[in-house]
């Protein structure tokens, strides 16, 4: 087999001399900044765009809840990237890294674990928030978060699991933990989620024999006074506190969560709320490709000048919830909403358009319009254009009218709308999607003369050999150079992995060889929490960086 040894960087398709608009994350602000450049364009070849994001769809996070109680199918909420965005150049990939001097972003591999690098003259920041848990102990391994579609469809499946084990359980007191539910955050995510779920839990209960609803019991926590105290006035926010406890949730204010284990969520008090469910919408932390960009920061979010342009550059702009946005009026910051985003998205678009035709530039004048919340079954809060408050069931109208309104799409627009008539006539749907995991350790097959990565490809995985041989082989000048054979029992891969960098050699099979393989993040877990693990392999990574041509022994596990 003739394969090269060495990869090239592969850069986008955009052509030299054609302004390039780059655009990071496919939320509301990248995707509504992606749209409306599309709009401004006079000329396919005026500018190119480009979006990434890591998935290939664009989450309509409002209704995400709405995906607990299967009101609304699993894929209702979310809405393909190339349907909405034909005309821009989609990378459905993971950014790993941004050089702001060189101007260029590094995506992750796809396939094969080759480098992508983005060049672009303008670049878009619109990479949001991320629900991060490391700040809090246990929360990483005994909660779930929910932000996206993959938490909504994980929490529904597993509230689906717990029913079905409570439903047979003998044990009264793990009966008792299966049926208690406990949803961290009083915030807008954290109530719609505890609405939602009550509803779901205490509707399919009715279907299932060995379960009184009675038994069932949902603790949402609150840091503060009154939940949505942040969000809303004193009276919608005491109205919403009333609906949920009349609903049967209970409402613990002034509690913080400290800690969880596998069986407890556990209250900064001491106390232990013994349970299988926490779900856990704080802590929402800058996103670290954001925190690692050298930029003007506050409150981990970059800072924006009246144009959205990042203060203190040229050609980068932030929008959405990683932008600190000041308000118009000077007094205070856009807060982190959708309909922020999107207005910030399309004054950005305009701006990047006016400099590129060196026009005028606009300021962001948006307010907000107000903000609405859905309490679950047939209720909402709502409060519009400063004043105007609204609660109940004409709330939730408007809540539903509005936010089906904004659904991007037709197609969207119909499949949501159904769903919502079918629910009022079919009880919600009970099957638990059970989805294999993608993470552990997994083990691959390659042919002789395959390389199982190249020289210059980016680090993935940690590769231990199980049958069969390899070639360590360095190009340099166009002239290979084999620095060791691999056997049975010794691995390889670590160096790219310790060193965060690229491949420095190609690995290719000698005879047919079978490996297993231990991906990125395991890997990185294991060196981060076991001393000794790091050490030996800071020690291997050490001797064979000395000592090239690599010694056999320094290749024994
Ligand atoms: C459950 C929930 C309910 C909400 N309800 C409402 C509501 O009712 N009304 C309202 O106004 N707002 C609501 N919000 C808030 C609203 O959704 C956010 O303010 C809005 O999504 C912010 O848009 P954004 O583009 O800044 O970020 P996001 O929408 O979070 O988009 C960021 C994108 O960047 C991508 N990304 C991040 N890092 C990387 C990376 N390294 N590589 C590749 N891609 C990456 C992500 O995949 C994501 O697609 C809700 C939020 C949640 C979580």
């Amino acid at each position: 087999m003739n394969v090269p040894l060495v990869r090239s960087d592969v850069e986008s398709n955009a052509r030299p001399g054609r302004p390039r608009v780059a655009i990071l994350g496919g939320g509301f602000g990248g995707v509504y900044a992606a749209m409306r450049l599309e709009q401004l364009r006079r000329r396919r070849d005026e500018f190119d765009i480009t979006l990434v994001n890591s998935e290939n769809y664009f989450v309509f996070q409002p209704m995400l809840p709405e995906v607990i109680s299967g009101s609304i199918g699993i894929l209702d909420t979310v809405s393909p990237l190339r349907r909405l965005l034909p005309r821009t150049q989609l990378l459905i990939r993971e950014i790993e890294s941004i050089d702001l001097k060189n101007r260029s972003v590094m995506l992750s591999q796809g396939f094969r674990p080759r480098p992508y690098v983005l060049k672009y003259d303008h670049l878009v920041l619109a990479l949001g928030t991320v629900t991060d848990f490391r700040t809090m102990p246990g929360l990483h391994e005994h909660a779930l978060p929910f932000k996206n579609l993959a938490d909504a469809v994980q929490l529904r499946n597993h509230l689906i699991h717990v029913l079905e084990e409570a439903a047979i359980e003998t044990d009264t007191e793990l009966k008792r933990q299966l049926l208690t539910f406990v949803i961290a955050g009083g915030g807008f995510s954290g109530v719609e989620v505890a609405a939602e779920l009550n509803d779901f839990v205490r509707r399919v209960a009715r279907e299932i024999p060995g379960i009184d609803r009675s038994e069932i019991h949902v603790v949402l926590l609150h840091s503060g006074a009154m939940i949505l105290d942040r969000e809303l006035t004193k009276k919608l926010s005491a109205y919403a506190n009333k609906i949920l406890q009349r609903r049967g949730v209970e409402i613990r204010l002034h509690s913080r969560l400290r800690t969880a284990t596998p069986d407890s969520a556990v209250l900064e008090s001491g106390e232990r709320i013994m349970t299988k469910t926490l779900i856990s919408t704080v802590p929402s932390l800058p996103n670290p490709i954001i925190e690692s960009l050298p930029l003007p920061k506050e409150k981990g979010k970059v800072r924006t000048s009246e144009y959205l342009s990042v203060v203190d550059t040229d050609g980068i702009w932030a929008i959405g919830d990683c932008a600190l946005v000041i308000n118009p009026s000077g007094e205070g910051f856009a807060p982190p909403t959708a309909q922020h985003a999107i207005r910030q998205a399309n004054i950005a678009a305009n701006n990047i358009v006016a400099t590129l035709r060196s026009h005028k530039k606009e300021s962001y004048g948006f307010e907000g319009l107000g903000k609405m919340g859905s309490l679950g079954y047939r209720s909402a809060v709502a409060e519009l254009f400063g004043g105007i408050k609204l609660s109940g069931l004409f709330a939730w109208i408007l809540w539903r009218s509005i936010y089906w309104w904004k659904l991007p799409g037709l197609d969207r627009k119909l499949k949501v709308g159904l769903a919502w008539a079918l629910d009022l006539l079919i009880p919600p749907e009970l099957v638990q999607l059970k989805l294999a995991s993608s993470q552990g350790i997994s083990q691959s097959h390659f042919e002789p003369g395959e390389p199982v990565f190249r020289q210059g490809d980016l680090g993935d995985s940690l590769y231990i050999i199980l049958n069969g041989e390899a070639d360590v082989v360095r190009e340099e000048n166009g002239t290979e150079r084999i620095l060791a054979r691999l056997r049975g029992g010794q691995f390889f891969g670590e160096m790219a992995l310790m060193n965060q960098k690229t491949r420095n050699a190609t690995v290719r099979c000698a005879t047919a060889m079978d490996v297993l393989v231990l991906r990125k993040g395991d890997f990185r877990a294991l060196v981060s929490n076991l001393p000794d693990f790091r050490a030996s392999f800071e020690n291997v990574v050490k001797a064979r960086t000395e000592h090239a041509p690599l010694s056999e022994k320094s290749r024994e596990i």
